[in-house]
């Protein structure tokens, strides 16, 4: 049987030691302060927009919340980003996806100063993480590898999948696994044999969006498997939260595997804060910590 990722106790012991770190600033007179966008009532964005604001405050750093109208222009939002990124209280923005379809949400991400990027979608972060330059890096693939390093220490040589080719999740993830020396397949919806292609892989990042997808018996035994996915279903006439991966088939094959909820999703709000503290410690040149 599986061991079971715990990404929510490790969420929590990284923004622990973030906390004493914002502790750190605050006695030379630096909070770092994290601005959220939020455009329209889309209850999703709402619950995420409201979790991180609060997580901000709990560990000691600013939190500003922008809540602008579903009908805003782009030239309007434009604004508002122009304006956080010019606010010197602000050392972090993310604006809330998905955004209303009369804007261009590539025009937003670009928009937002690559300095104040926590959420690492930038084009110059993407080329950095890239290229091996010091980057902002997506929140979720970064928790990702955290919790890949935690578990296996060190991942030089192995085989990694990762399905889904996403900007936000998938792409990153692999310039994550390249960088961490794993050989790398990327998955997608037109893969063939995509069996075959995990029955190869010591570990399986499942970023697809489509519930239990990944069936238990395509996992190589004693695999690290890392279930991204966040999918609402009703079973047995309840709401139920499932990741992408069958859970109960995998958990007997695998060696390890993160369970949904309480395994990545915990791990991107941390890493949110932990890209503000490194934002925030740049850019008063400071010393960046290092937690992993
Ligand atoms: P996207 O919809 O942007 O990308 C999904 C990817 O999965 C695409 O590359 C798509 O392929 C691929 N795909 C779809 N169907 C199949 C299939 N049948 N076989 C193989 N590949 C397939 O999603 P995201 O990357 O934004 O998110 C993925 C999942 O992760 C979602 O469940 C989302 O809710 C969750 N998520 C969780 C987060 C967390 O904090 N835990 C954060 C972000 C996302 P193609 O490119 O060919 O269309």
């Amino acid at each position: 049987m599986a061991k079971l990722i715990n990404g929510k106790e490790f969420a929590d012991h990284l923004c622990k030691k973030i906390g004493t770190e914002v502790a750190k600033l605050k006695n030379q007179n630096i909070i770092p302060g994290l601005a959220g966008v939020r455009v329209g009532e889309d209850p999703a964005s709402k619950v995420y927009v409201n979790m991180k604001a609060k997580k901000t405050e709990e560990i000691g750093m600013h939190s500003y919340t922008k809540l602008l109208s579903e009908n805003i222009t782009e030239r309007e939002l434009l604004d508002v980003v122009k304006g956080l990124n010019n606010d010197e209280k602000v050392n972090g923005i993310l604006v809330q996806l998905p955004l209303p379809k009369q804007i261009n949400t590539d025009s937003v991400i670009n928009t937002v100063i690559p300095e104040k990027d926590v959420d690492g979608f930038h084009a110059i972060n993407t080329g950095r993480l890239w290229t091996n330059i010091d980057a902002l890096v997506p929140c979720t693939p970064l928790g990702c590898k955290m919790l890949l390093l935690n578990e296996l220490k060190d991942l030089t040589g192995k085989k990694a999948i990762i399905v889904g080719r996403s900007n936000i999740v998938g792409k990153p993830m692999a310039a994550l696994l390249i960088a961490e020396n794993c050989t790398v397949t990327i998955a997608h919806s037109k893969t063939e044999n995509l069996e075959e292609e995990i029955k190869k892989s010591d570990i399986v990042i499942a970023a697809v969006g489509v519930p239990e997808m990944i069936k238990g018996k395509w996992i190589k035994p004693g695999a690290t498997v890392i279930d991204v996915g966040i999918n609402r279903i009703e079973r047995g006439g309840k709401q139920i939260l499932v990741g992408d991966v069958e859970f109960e088939e995998a958990k007997k094959v695998a060696g390890a595997i993160t369970p949904v909820p309480g395994g990545v999703g915990p791990m991107t709000i941390a890493c949110l804060l932990h890209n503000t503290l490194v934002a925030t410690c740049k850019k008063n040149n400071k010393e960046i910590p290092k937690f992993f």
